[in-house]
């Protein structure tokens, strides 16, 4: 049976958790957990090229071209190609080396800088995946905290073109876990208003 779906409204802008597959969204843009070569892999970096095709590879190519490696938690934008999704951003979150190499900064960048990016080009909905947390070995229950925390602290300060924010978990642990996150994060957050 698929999870519950969870919601929120933070400043007017609906943050939600479903189960699915990121590639199937119909939000403006999603986001791809991509690596700094732009050059795709594995994971939903490449689910998303082979349901978008090559025409965000070539995009991709070309921001090399021009501006080098996409450093540990920035973002980019391309096309979403065949995609349902008219945009994929992409960003790429830190590796996992035990937690005191700056890994929540990065991996709370990696989601502000994908959503400052979308604000940016005017964009009204946007699917992030559970970043960090497959190949980069981020433990996914601290990570889902940072994630939860970074997407609500971005949302309270700033007021955008953003309606909708989707956290889309592929299997039922991540979803649980970011559903715990979501519950912690602004069960904290009434206490501390
Ligand atoms: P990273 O290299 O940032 O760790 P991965 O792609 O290896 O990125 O994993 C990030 C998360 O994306 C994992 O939870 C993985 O299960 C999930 N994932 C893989 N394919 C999809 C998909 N099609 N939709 C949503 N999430 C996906």
């Amino acid at each position: 049976m698929e999870n519950q779906a969870a919601e929120v409204t933070i400043n007017q802008v609906k943050l939600r958790i479903i189960q699915g597959d990121l590639t199937q969204q119909d939000t403006d843009a999603i986001v791809n957990a991509a690596n700094p070569s732009l050059m795709g892999g594995g994971g939903v970096d490449g689910a998303i090229h082979q349901a978008g095709g090559p025409a965000i590879l070539e995009e991709c190519k070309q921001i090399v071209s021009r501006q080098g490696r996409l450093p540990t938690g920035k973002a980019v934008i391309t096309t979403g190609g065949n995609l349902k999704a008219r945009y994929v951003i992409h960003t790429v979150g830190p590796i996992w080396h035990g937690g005191n190499k700056g890994e929540p900064e990065l991996l709370a960048s990696a989601y502000q800088e994908s959503l400052k990016l979308a604000a940016d080009n005017s964009l009204t909905s946007l699917s992030f995946p559970s970043i960090s947390t497959g190949a980069y070995g981020y433990p996914v229950s601290v990570a889902a905290k940072v994630a939860i925390s970074a997407v609500i602290t971005f949302l309270q300060q700033s007021t955008t073109s953003l309606k909708k924010v989707v956290f889309v978990l592929f299997d039922p642990q991540t979803f649980k876990a970011y559903s715990s996150a979501l519950n912690e994060v602004t069960r904290q957050g009434n206490q501390r208003g």
